[in-house]
């Protein structure tokens, strides 16, 4: 069991107050083309939509909106190269406190200069020869900054569940949830928003075939590492779950399954022809799940977090030109 208490749904809700007038209560959205494939009715939730392109801006937002005086004026240092470094950056701007985002020196340009916009100070490293984790830890230290980790934080994993705590606000009772899963802050924020509201609903996580971790940590009921996994879903290449997500996980999730790049290329294209959506591939792994259940979801009503939007343009022509998907 982890160190620290485990977040509860009064969590997501104060988390859920905090946000207000900050992050967008972005629309939940419905399909009769992917209702008719499935006999299902589904409810789209489209964090793609949201500030920064990603429902990261909610838990790195009220996490920091909890730190003292003294932790706002010293800053904030994270570790992602992904949508968290982005989400840190923003919330810290919004709150007017110093970021640090570590980065690798070989990092898609975009993506740099992506998070320095926010305002954030951008700190190199070299991932052959550095470890990201122990450089953060030390400029926390030295700086006396707050450490936001990716997702294995209750603050972090809190302010994710309102994703699910919105959806089902708005789209009423569900009987089953597909949640995108890398580290597992969003799978157990939205476990512990859905189980408070509807405690029959069956949650879900998906994670990439390539790197199915939680799936081998939940049937083998501890947390299981893994090699870097070759996806396409590049926001959910962790290697493992974290102490406080898995705890939540394990009480909470039916089961994990997972998607194929192909099966998420998919996705991709189903979404931008028939939804007019810009979702990355990671934001897909719930709904490319959804569909290869299919007949078992029948008759049933089916939320699923689209959790982000952020791919490169190239990369994303590519991906719908129906090239094979290359890692
Ligand atoms: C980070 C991320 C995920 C995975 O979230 P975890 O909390 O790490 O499980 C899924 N989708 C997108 C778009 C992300 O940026």
């Amino acid at each position: 069991m982890p160190a620290s208490p485990l977040p509860t749904f009064d969590d997501v809700r104060a988390a859920s107050t905090r946000l207000q007038g900050h992050a967008l209560r972005t629309p939940v959205m419905t399909s009769r083309t992917a209702d008719e494939a499935a006999g299902a009715r589904f409810f789209f939730k489209c964090e793609n939509l949201q500030r920064m392109g990603a429902f990261k801006f909610r838990g790195a937002f009220n996490a920091l909106a909890q730190l003292d005086a003294g932790q706002r004026r010293a800053g904030a240092v994270t570790f992602s190269s992904g949508n968290h470094a982005q989400a840190v950056a923003l919330a810290a701007r919004i709150l007017g406190m110093p970021a640090l985002i570590v980065m690798p020196h070989d990092a898609p340009a975009a993506k740099l200069a992506a998070t320095r916009d926010y305002g954030a100070q951008v700190r190199l490293y070299d991932r052959h020869t550095e470890d990201r984790e122990q450089i953060a830890q030390s400029l926390a230290a030295e700086r006396g900054m707050a450490l936001i980790p990716p997702y294995d934080h209750p603050h972090i994993i809190a302010g994710q569940g309102t994703a699910a705590l919105e959806l089902l606000q708005d789209a009423g009772p569900l009987d089953a949830l597909f949640v995108p899963l890398g580290g597992g802050g969003l799978l157990s924020g939205c476990a512990l928003a859905a189980r408070a509201l509807v405690p029959e609903c069956k949650i879900f996580g998906v994670e990439p075939q390539a790197g199915n971790d939680g799936q081998q940590s939940l049937r083998e009921g501890r947390i299981v590492h893994i090699n870097p996994p070759r996806t396409i879903a590049d926001g959910a290449q962790t290697q493992h779950l974290g102490e406080i997500t898995f705890a939540i996980i394990r009480r909470e999730v039916q089961d994990i399954h997972t998607a194929s790049d192909a099966e998420l290329a998919a996705a991709m294209r189903f979404f931008a022809e028939r939804m007019k959506l810009v979702v990355e591939p990671t934001g897909c792994l719930g709904f490319a799940a959804a569909r290869r259940l299919g007949a078992s979801l029948a008759g049933q009503r089916v939320g699923v977090i689209l959790s982000g939007g952020n791919v490169d343009l190239p990369r994303y022509a590519q991906l719908l030109g129906g090239a094979e998907p290359a890692a």
